[in-house]
């Protein structure tokens, strides 16, 4: 097991914890980088807002993909300038736009948002340069647009940008994000050839755009059978189009949006044996903050018992696949019983796996889960029971250990 030492000596201190690597954060990162330069990289700040990983991600060149004020403001605060933070979110308040309109690129999500924004940059006494989050006529696969909570749809966002009605706004940008998690090189290099003609109508009527944002798609490996995309396949089959569209508007940054690629596979969390007891012939080894500490394995259990996985195929980033974690005991030894792992708190569906085969495991040892560094420790519902948290450490890559 890979930094099992600290993992042991973290152990001493906390019951329960993230650990993030943050040497492969930025090697993750920096291979994106190489591969697709001059595309340039927004981090999705809320699969992991770690002070550490942001610094590692903004000191290579990232920018920020800002889902809530909040985070507009944790990259403000992280060095970022307002062209380097795109804050796109639907159901923006009053307060959400006045405070980050001086500080970020906002991305007007729906017609009465642009509207709410001219307001706004009226009593600033601005013109706002604003992006429009578009819902494609085309969706991820291929097939026609789908009606969507997100963004405005492709035809009424064309007529707001012909028509112009508003002083104190000017549309300079479109993004775009219709899926996560696409382990298909193929589909994903043809998204990304049709954006570039979305693309290309905006600068029609506009002229030059000062960014198009593709969004995110790019999935990571969870289940055993999952392969990991092979981004330089993927960078050679969408570089016709791109290239074409640098020729035409050279003037025009092209930005993808990851927030897994570059964390998920970062990050483990260890659990602690806390107790163990056996019930009617079942043994049960009770673990320290799961369902609360992270919720992901959980729902898998729950999908496994009452849905049919390809149902909730749908439910990023709360659900992604079958199988897509491991629970490793740090002892080694061979598996000679069959556990069921349940959480300390006071329900019955906290429960991350049933009858798995383990060593026999002791109050005191250590279990690690993996693919915890995205969608983990922020999708966990901690404020339930008033648990204490499961700390977040982060191992720098000249070896320090930063706990926050
Ligand atoms: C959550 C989100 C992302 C990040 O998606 P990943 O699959 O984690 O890379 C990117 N863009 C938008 C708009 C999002 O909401």
């Amino acid at each position: 097991m890979e930094h099992s030492e600290l993992i042991r000596s973290l152990s001493e201190r906390y019951d329960s914890f993230y650990l993030y690597d943050g040497a492969r954060v930025a090697a993750r990162a920096a291979h994106l980088q190489q591969v697709f330069a001059p595309v340039e990289f927004l981090y999705s700040i809320k699969c992991n807002p770690n002070p550490h990983i942001l610094d590692t991600l903004f000191a290579r060149g990232f920018g920020a993909d800002a889902a809530s004020l909040g985070e507009v403001l944790m990259a403000v605060e992280h060095g970022l300038k307002k062209d380097q933070i795109y804050f796109s979110a639907p159901g923006k308040t009053q307060r959400d736009i006045d405070e980050a309109l001086p500080k970020s690129v906002l991305i007007a999500d729906s017609l009465g948002e642009v509207g709410r924004i001219d307001k706004a940059a009226k009593a600033q006494g601005v013109c706002a340069e604003i992006g429009l989050r578009i819902n494609p006529n085309f969706s991820f696969s291929g097939e026609g647009g789908h009606p969507s909570k997100f963004g405005i749809d492709e035809d009424d966002a064309l007529a707001l940008v012909r028509a112009n009605p508003y002083e104190n706004v000017k549309v300079t940008g479109i993004h775009v994000h219709v899926k996560s998690q696409e382990l298909d090189g193929c589909v994903l290099a043809a998204y990304y050839g049709r954006m570039i003609g979305l693309a290309r109508r905006f600068a029609d009527v506009c002229g030059e755009l000062a960014y198009v944002n593709m969004g995110s798609g790019i999935g990571v490996p969870f289940a055993d059978s999952d392969r990991e995309v092979d981004v330089e396949a993927l960078h050679a089959a969408a570089k016709a189009p791109l290239d074409a569209f640098r020729a035409d508007f050279p003037g025009t940054r092209v930005f993808i949006e990851t927030g897994r690629y570059t964390t998920c596979r970062s990050g483990v969390y260890v659990t602690k044996v806390v107790d163990r007891k056996v019930s009617h012939g079942k043994t049960y080894l009770l673990l320290k903050n799961t369902l609360n500490g992270f919720l992901r394995p959980s729902v898998a259990v729950m999908v496994g018992k009452y849905t049919d996985p390809a149902a909730a195929k749908s439910w990023e980033p709360l659900f992604t696949c079958d199988g897509a974690f491991r629970f490793t005991p740090l002892k080694g030894g061979e598996a000679t019983e069959t556990v069921t792992l349940a959480g300390n708190l006071c329900t019955g569906t906290d429960l991350i796996a049933e009858d798995i085969p383990m060593p026999q495991l002791a109050v005191g040892d250590l279990i690690v889960i993996d693919n915890a560094g995205s969608y983990a420790s922020v999708l966990s519902p901690m404020q339930f029971a008033s648990q204490d948290k499961p700390a977040e450490i982060f191992l720098s890559a000249d070896g320090s250990v930063l706990a926050d």
